[in-house]
């Protein structure tokens, strides 16, 4: 076995009883990304000489004694979190050359813990997307099926997962991000409650939903993860101090006994009969395990689409105007700047790629004086009802089952030019992102050979709960261990 398709909970046993060393785990990463990233693309930035000193440091920090969660494991990152001395791009030409002066929490917590990053991963400009065919740079391919995508926005780190380019992956999810890419890959994908994380230096989309999580091999790896990465930051006030729970303990608790809901809306005609076919054999494995599961009505989910798309384009267009070329980004070369005006629209015209620029102009129209209380405010007042619904079924109930997408993996180009088509994606995931809530995708089965997850929703800040339910259907189903033969 090589040692990139460990899991981190094998590599923290191997690493601790002297049996590897870090260094060795980040060399067979390392070349399995060589070897295999020309046809996968998942990286846009490979930081290898930063890689191995960390691991040498690592080894000489296990060296001494030190224990450690994930200590000397190495790790992607999605290239929208910022690394100190490694570009970060956000997929966008407007920060191809962007080196960030400081690290994001998540990213300094983890050295703290001695993970090793080995680079950064691809996504769809600023995260907007569901393929990764936004990305200004190259799309990601799917392992399962190099003529398909990977899923999006957090593609790059879903594809290196399952191609073993890594132990984990960090991804941010704002409407689904994390666990889409998840389903379609055939990893797990958990996106926390909004505020268990801290978004410093994740670069802004929308702030309101934004949450960094993990994507990794198995629940249990994602619970590691987790440990190291939750809690409060004075770096960020939305960050919360509600106390981080043992997510470790969590995982192993019983779920006899616990009510899932399963909302009829997410299960109606319009669901395939395959995708129907795989929810309730994974319903009936929750069920042998000794889980109740009831059907309700949440009437309400349907509007997480529309809602997200008035509420993303809005936050999207305020958070994206920092970029004008002159305190930093895009600088466009030899065009005529008589303006002020010229130099914005010159910069940000060549420096954004479509999807960013709809956004800006859909955001803008929606906050304008006039339609400000027909777009915006209204789509904020749903949000309440999809967010009060929700946490009345979660009171009610441990947590909520759903399929994560209502397909597998599409083609590539398939759906590209249709934005329409494309923000129909988020029919199962945005609900949650916008509530705040945490929700794990899990591999639940194949569907003609292509993978496909099911979506956990839980109440805020009980993300032990989520992970427990996880890592038990995993105890109970062996889908994750298929792997993509690339
Ligand atoms: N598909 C969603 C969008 O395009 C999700 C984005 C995200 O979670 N970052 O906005």
């Amino acid at each position: 076995m090589n040692l990139n398709q460990l899991t981190i909970e094998e590599a923290r046993l191997l690493l601790d009883s002297g049996k590897i060393t870090s260094l060795e785990l980040a060399h067979d990463c390392l070349k399995r990304i060589k070897s295999l990233d020309k046809k996968i693309k998942a990286l846009i930035t490979l930081g290898e000489p930063e890689a191995l000193s960390q691991a040498r440091l690592a080894d000489e920090r296990i060296g001494r004694g030190e224990k450690g969660t994930l200590l000397g494991i190495p790790y992607l990152a999605k290239d929208n979190l910022l690394t100190k001395g490694i570009r970060t791009t956000a997929a966008s030409k407007m920060l191809e050359n962007y080196i960030a002066p400081y690290n994001a929490t998540v990213i300094a917590k983890l050295e703290q813990a001695g993970a090793v990053l080995l680079g950064k991963t691809n996504l769809d400009e600023f995260a907007h997307g569901a393929s990764t065919e936004n990305s200004a740079f190259f799309t990601t391919k799917n392992p399962w099926d190099l003529k398909r995508v990977p899923g999006g926005s957090s593609g790059g780190s879903a594809a290196a997962v399952a191609a073993d380019f890594c132990l984990f992956a960090l991804g941010s999810d704002t409407g689904g991000s994390i666990r889409q890419p998840a389903s379609f890959c055939s990893v797990a994908g958990f996106k926390p409650s909004y505020g268990r994380v801290s978004r410093h230096g994740l670069m802004s989309m929308t702030s309101s939903t934004d949450v960094i999580g993990p994507l990794t091999k198995t629940v249990a790896d994602a619970a590691l993860v987790m440990s190291v990465i939750a809690g409060a930051d004075k770096f960020d006030s939305t960050a919360s101090s509600v106390k981080v729970e043992d997510y470790q303990a969590g995982i192993k608790k019983n779920i006899k006994g616990m009510k899932l809901a399963l909302p009829q809306e997410c299960f109606g005609d319009d669901l395939s009969p395959e995708v129907r076919k795989v929810m309730d054999q994974a319903i009936a494995d929750f069920k042998k395990m000794g889980a109740e599961v009831e059907t309700v009505s949440l009437p309400h989910m349907k509007y997480g689409i529309p809602v997200y798309y008035i509420i993303t384009p809005s936050e999207v267009s305020s958070n994206l105007a920092r970029f004008d070329g002159l305190r930093y980004g895009y600088r466009a070369q030899n065009k005529k700047t008589d303006t002020l005006n010229d130099i914005y629209l010159n910069n940000r015209g060549e420096g954004f790629g479509p999807e960013a620029k709809r956004r800006i102009m859909l955001g803008t129209y929606a906050l304008s004086a006039g339609y400000y209380d027909a777009y915006y405010k209204k789509a904020q007042a749903v949000r309440i009802l999809i967010t009060k619904e929700l946490e009345e079924a979660l009171a009610k109930y441990d947590a909520i089952l759903t399929p994560t997408s209502p397909h597998t993996a599409f083609k590539i180009g398939q759906q590209d030019q249709d934005p329409l088509q494309m923000y129909l994606e988020d029919i199962f995931v945005s609900g949650p992102a916008l509530a705040g809530l945490p929700a794990l995708s899990v591999p639940a089965g194949f569907i003609e050979g292509l993978p496909i997850g099911i979506q956990i929703i839980g109440p805020k800040f009980q993300e032990a709960k989520i992970l427990g339910l996880g890592a038990k259907f995993q105890e109970a189903t062996s889908w994750h261990k298929t792997k993509a033969k690339i």
